[in-house]
């Protein structure tokens, strides 16, 4: 059996304060079902001509800490798999992956298209720092389709889908979307947070760059932000990592450890969210206090067609409209709930509702009819126990409701 080495073997007579800084070697020969948590800025290399080369290793090798260890490597390679791509890159949030990959594929002069149903601090992000550096920035409404051949241009290098909005569900013609763009010269990349790899395959749809906030399910508990993309091409994908280590990103191991800790159970917990999602809205659907649901599984959404095309699987955020005059009532209501928090963000084991006005800033919603929103992430809580917290509120408007009436 091989010596085990306690310290490096030029030391023969260690000071405390030595050995407290040169850790035992790991044993050679461990194995393990999970992966092992690197945490390094510095990288060390054997000789002169491996550090000397060392740029070299930005890509596929180990350079610095800041662009990659094993662990985020090892997270990268496992979404690659997920995705169909060729090479993930992980990064400090979902947002900053909406940058990094905007950023990688445009310069001053160019446009980028992005959806009304965009995620609203990706939009903010280009309207104002991209738009200082002379992108232009164009808006486009997700039900167009087809129509979005007459916004493409020359000057379009980028265009983003995000489907389905994760605050208003419109789906889009992915394939088509992707079509058109590439006839036009631009790339097409695809916010697919909501449905994550496991519901919807955006490098199989035409998608050239496939975005998640791995915030969400794949992290799945609340505690971590981190956010990925993921490419077929080579090329793309060193432009992305070069553009994401001069804004000097990184990812901490530990995040990276909880990222892979969630993608072993996210298939059970993406569908077991999206079926309770699912049996609430049938639970709710008869509701006077309710005048429209936002879910594309939903056979009456306009978009369910291309929903059962395009989609494995759905999952279990969805938005309601209520009754206009609901309004004053809605901040008592949802106080009396008791599972549903009041949170923005979804994909945890923890119910959420987000009450919001997706109207701000937008002028393609004429379809959605006027009164308060609410958006809500169903966990990984008991159907029935949900559906008694769902009852709590809507008890709560009805028989003010009709008081006020
Ligand atoms: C949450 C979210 C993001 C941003 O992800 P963070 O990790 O929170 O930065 C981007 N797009 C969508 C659709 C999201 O829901």
């Amino acid at each position: 059996m091989a010596e085990r080495r306690l310290l490096p073997a030029m030391l023969n007579a260690p000071d405390p304060d030595t050995l407290c800084v040169h850790a035992p070697d790991p044993p050679a020969g461990f194995g393990s079902l999970t992966p092992p948590v690197h945490r390094a800025s510095t990288v060390v290399f054997p000789d002169l001509d491996a550090f000397a080369a060392r740029g070299a290793r930005l890509y596929d090798g180990y350079a610095y800490g800041l662009y990659g260890t094993p662990t985020s490597r090892g997270l990268e390679d496992h979404l690659a798999r997920l995705e169909g791509a060729a090479r993930a890159l992980v990064l400090p949030s979902g947002l900053a992956a909406l940058a990094v990959a905007t950023l990688a594929c445009t310069a001053a002069g160019d446009r980028v298209l992005l959806p009304a149903s965009f995620y609203g601090p990706g939009r903010a992000m280009a309207q104002t720092l991209l738009a200082r550096f002379g992108v232009e920035v164009s808006i486009y409404d997700p039900k167009a389709d087809a129509a979005i051949a007459g916004l493409l241009d020359t000057q379009t290098r980028l265009v983003w889908v995000e489907s389905p909005g994760s605050a208003t569900f419109e789906v889009q013609d992915v394939p088509l979307v992707a079509r058109l763009a590439h006839a036009r010269g631009a790339l097409v990349a695809a916010d697919n947070t909501w449905a994550t790899p496991l519901g919807f395959a955006p490098l199989a749809h035409g998608v050239d760059i496939s975005m998640q906030s791995l915030s969400k399910y794949a992290g799945g508990h609340s505690d971590l932000l981190m956010g990925s993309l993921a490419v077929r091409d080579a090329a793309l994908f060193r432009r992305l990592k070069d553009t994401a280590r001069l804004l000097g990103h990184g990812v901490s191991g530990d995040d990276c450890f909880l990222v892979s800790r969630g993608l072993a159970t996210l298939p059970l917990r993406l569908a077991r969210s999206a079926e309770t999602a699912l049996r609430l809205i049938d639970h709710v659907a008869g509701r006077p206090e309710i005048v429209k649901l936002l879910h594309p599984s939903r056979p009456a959404h306009p978009g369910h067609a291309t929903f059962v095309r395009d989609f494995r699987g759905g999952a279990g955020l969805f938005g309601l409209v209520l009754r206009s005059d609901l309004a004053p009532l809605l901040a008592q209501a949802v106080a009396g709930m008791k599972l549903f928090r009041l949170g923005a963000s979804w994909g945890g084991a923890h119910s959420l509702i987000a009450p919001s006005d997706p109207r701000a800033g937008r002028t393609d919603l004429g379809w959605l009819p006027p009164g308060p929103y609410l958006r809500l992430a169903v966990g990984l809580e008991s159907f029935d126990d949900l559906a008694a917290d769902l009852d709590r509120m809507f008890g709560a408007l009805g028989a003010r409701g009709s008081d006020a009436a």
